[in-house]
Formats: C-alpha cells, sequence, structure tokens
C-alpha cells in the first residue's frame, strides 16, 4: 500500500495564490506531500498588495484542526499568518492539548511587504508566550525578529534574544543591505550557522518567507536535519523565483511547482 506523509498548514487565505495556506500547498506538493489546511484568516489581496483582512472565529479554527487531527495522521505542522489574538490561543490550545510530537514551524507573520499589519498588536503577548514555545524553529524575517525580540539589534543578537522564547530561529535575510547575496541566519541554544546565497533580481518575491517556511516543514518532516532543511528550503525558494513566469501586475509569485512546466499559452 502507498502512504503519502500528510502535512497541515494553518495560515491565511490569499487570493491571488502567491502567499498564504494556497501557496503553501503548493510548496507541499512540490516535495511529494500531501496537505491539508484550517484558514485563519481571508484576505482581500492581489499581486498587488492586501486590501483587505477579515478574521476566522476561534471557534472555526478550533473545529477544523479537532476535524482534521481526527480523520488524518499528520506528519508536520506549518504556522503561517494568524489574523487575531484569537486565532494564537485556538492554535495554542489545540498545539498543547494535541501533544504534537512532529516538526512545528512557525512563520510569525506581522506585516505583508505592501505594509498592511497582518497580525494586530494585541496578539504579540499570546504569539511570543504560547505560541512560540510550542515551535521546533521559527522563521522571522529581521522586522519580525526585531519586534518580537523587542529591540532594533544585529542578527545574531536578535536570534540570541529569540532563544529565550523559541527552541530554534532562522532569521530569513532578505531586509539584508548586500544588493547581490541573502545570508540567512540559523541559531540554536548549541549552533549558529549561516546560509548565504545570491540574492534573484526579480518582481516574483511575493510569498517568498511563506514559501521559506512551507519548504522548511516539508524538509524536517522528510527526515532532513534542521541544517540541512534549511539550506534546502532555501535552494527551493531561489529555484522557484528563478523559474517564475509572469502574473498580475504588481509582485508577483514565484513558480511554486517549477519541476512541472506551465502549459504554453500564445495569447491571440
Ligand atoms: N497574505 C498572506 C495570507 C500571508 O500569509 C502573507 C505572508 O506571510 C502575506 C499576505 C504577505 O506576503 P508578502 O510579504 O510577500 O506580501
Amino acid at each position: 500500500m502507498k502512504v503519502t506523509r500528510i502535512v497541515l498548514t494553518i495560515a491565511g487565505l490569499d487570493p491571488s495564490s502567491g502567499a498564504g495556506l494556497t501557496a503553501d500547498l503548493k510548496v507541499f506538493a512540490a516535495h511529494g506531500l500531501y496537505g491539508v489546511c484550517c484558514p485563519t484568516a481571508l484576505t482581500v489581496q492581489s499581486t498587488q498588495g492586501v486590501f483587505r483582512s477579515e478574521a476566522v472565529p476561534p471557534d472555526l479554527i478550533a473545529d477544523t484542526l479537532s476535524c482534521l487531527a481526527e480523520d488524518v495522521p499528520l506528519a508536520g505542522i506549518k504556522i503561517g499568518m494568524l489574523g487575531s489574538c484569537g486565532a494564537v490561543c485556538a492554535v495554542a490550545d489545540w498545539l498543547s492539548a494535541a501533544r504534537f510530537r512532529g516538526p512545528v514551524v512557525v512563520d510569525p507573520v506581522l506585516r505583508s511587504s505592501s505594509g498592511r499589519a497582518l497580525l494586530p498588536d494585541d496578539a504579540l503577548p499570546a504569539l511570543r508566550e504560547r505560541l512560540l514555545p510550542l515551535a521546533t524553529v521559527i522563521t522571522p524575517n529581521q522586522p519580525e525578529a526585531a519586534v518580537l525580540a523587542g529591540e532594533q539589534a544585529a542578527p545574531e543578537t536578535l536570534a540570541e534574544a529569540l532563544l529565550a522564547q523559541t527552541p530554534a530561529v532562522v532569521l530569513t535575510g532578505g531586509h539584508g543591505p548586500d544588493p547581490d547575496t541573502i545570508t540567512d541566519l540559523l541559531r540554536t541554544p548549541v549552533l549558529e550557522r549561516r546560509y548565504t546565497g545570491p540574492r534573484v533580481h526579480t518582481s516574483a518575491t511575493h510569498g517568498t518567507g511563506c514559501a521559506f517556511s512551507s519548504a522548511l516543514l516539508a524538509e524536517l518532516v522528510l527526515e532532513q536535519t534542521l541544517v540541512e532543511a534549511v539550506g534546502a528550503a532555501k535552494q527551493y525558494v531561489e529555484q522557484a523565483m528563478r523559474a517564475a513566469y509572469p502574473v498580475g501586475q504588481g509582485r508577483g509569485p514565484m513558480h511554486h511547482l517549477f519541476r512541472h512546466r506551465p502549459k504554453d499559452f500564445t495569447p491571440g
């Protein structure tokens, strides 16, 4: 009998599928995993930005998580945009009650690149105190790490500070100063490791953080070590950005399923 590993994304819905849970499902599929999802927020957005966001009621989130977990064995969980304090608490309650033993990657999404807040400030204490301790690893970018740590500082200092809240941190380097390279920093209590790669010059940057955290979860579920999984996830995002084809008029999606060629279409 063939068995596919099943992974869960708990995230917001981006109808343009560049970010959020529909993008996460593509990343899981690209890694040969079956994805299920729990929506936490509906957004009105396109490649041109996020224009509106409505939170899913916390009891609907709790019911969705219980319903899925009773039916399918979950090999890993990615948590992205939560959108409200109620959602943070519903997910933290469920995760601690479930005593889930597989990898949990938390991408602490606070704001879209277009500048819209995707998590209200009143949710920060619950995120820090209730959810981050339940993660295997968290994947903030520099601005998110600064908010969570409560200080502006160098990536090394922020990663160190965040270890008080969570077991491992990958501080993604897209906001770094170098125009040609990006350095991600992995920090655990016992190791510090840098991953430097080329900065891909493209407008297909929508949802790169979502894709990185989902790919990281997929690699962990596929039994890569954390050190290997970070490198593989970084490489996946780089390849998917290079393979992007034009979608929309703004910051387009990467080609999550780049190993599958899109069907050619000649506009007539
Ligand atoms: N919408 C959703 C549902 C997201 O989860 C995210 C990021 O995680 C975004 C929008 C923002 O994506 P970007 O920063 O690429 O604009």
